[in-house]
């Protein structure tokens, strides 16, 4: 097994300056699992009620996503709702509904103990922590998290930082975990707490990406158009450890190339709701975007 992406799987209702939608695709895994299989198969490990819609199953498996870890259960999926002010950088939260995800306990199909590549996407910490566990081979381990984690179950989320490889984590997630406004400081202080890797999100300001003492900087795309922000953060975690496992390798010239293509996937995705900007793209679109990245940091 190659790649295996555990998170949540929801329906989603978000108000934007743009319009609004109501019960659409969302969750990290969602987000993470589209982008991904643009570079392998990803294989996810989830829940859902039996109301989650049969044409999103459809969708995930034309994506080639391999769902033998997805439990379907009786009961409702979980279902999240957030508003946006004009900006964008303003999110408010407008409920967060558990559901089936309440009792959520992932469990490994056999046949994905031996992966390569492990993303824990959003989910509690002591869920994350069981997914590690039932690991029977040395995987490399790409952890995200949210702020609610950091406030609510911090010691299981440092132990937790201690087993991965690659923390990806935003600016103000960074600065709530190490109390640095200082980017480098605040990166070298994430190493000692054990990842190799760090990528410090800036949302459309780009991303940094640290290991040891080399930095690197991938700018935000400028766009002139931004429908929804939700789950870019999960769309550039997703394209990069896809990336990661199509090309298995972790030179710092490699990972580079994986923040890129976790930033063009992220650029499509905040261009329509849910998860519609990543869902149809072809080759030569991403294509033309990573070289607009190129453009954008040759000088
Ligand atoms: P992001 O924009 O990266 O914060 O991700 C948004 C996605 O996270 C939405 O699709 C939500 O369904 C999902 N989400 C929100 N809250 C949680 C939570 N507590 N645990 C797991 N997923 C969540």
């Amino acid at each position: 097994m190659s790649l295996i992406i555990v998170g949540s799987l929801a329906l989603d209702t978000i108000e934007a300056p743009a319009g609004s939608v109501s019960e659409v695709p969302g969750g990290s895994s969602s987000y993470c699992s589209i982008a991904a299989s643009y570079f392998t198969h990803p294989n996810i490990v989830g829940v859902v009620g039996n109301d989650f819609p049969e044409s999103v199953l459809a969708l995930f498996r034309d994506h080639q996503i391999n769902l033998e870890g997805l439990v379907i259960e009786e009961g409702k999926t979980f279902r999240w709702g957030g508003r946006y002010a004009e900006n964008f950088d303003d999110r408010t939260t407008l409920f967060t509904e558990l559901n089936v995800f309440e009792t959520f306990n992932p469990t490994l199909p056999d046949t994905y103990k031996d992966a390569t590549h492990v993303l824990l996407a959003n989910i509690h910490p002591g869920l994350q922590h069981h997914v590690l566990d039932q690991l029977e081979t040395e995987s490399f381990v790409v952890l995200d998290t949210m702020n609610l984690w950091i406030d609510t179950a911090l010691d299981e989320l440092l132990t937790l930082i201690k087993r991965v490889d690659m923390l990806v984590i935003n600016d103000e997630e960074a600065n709530m975990l190490t109390q640095e406004r200082n980017y480098g400081k605040a990166a070298r202080k994430l190493q000692a707490m054990g990842p190799d890797w760090v990528v410090i999100k800036k949302g459309q300001h780009g991303a940094l990406l640290f290991h040891g003492e080399d930095v690197f900087s991938v700018p935000g795309l400028v766009l002139d158009e931004v429908k929804d922000p939700t789950g870019a953060g999960d769309t550039f975690v997703g394209a990069l450890i896809g990336y990661l496992d199509q090309s298995k390798e972790h030179s710092f010239d490699n990972m580079k190339l994986a923040v890129v293509f976790g930033s063009v996937l992220a650029s499509f995705c905040v261009q329509d709701f849910s998860v519609d900007g990543i869902t149809y793209l072809e080759e030569a679109d991403l294509e033309e975007r990573y070289d607009k990245f190129v453009i954008m940091s040759q000088f």
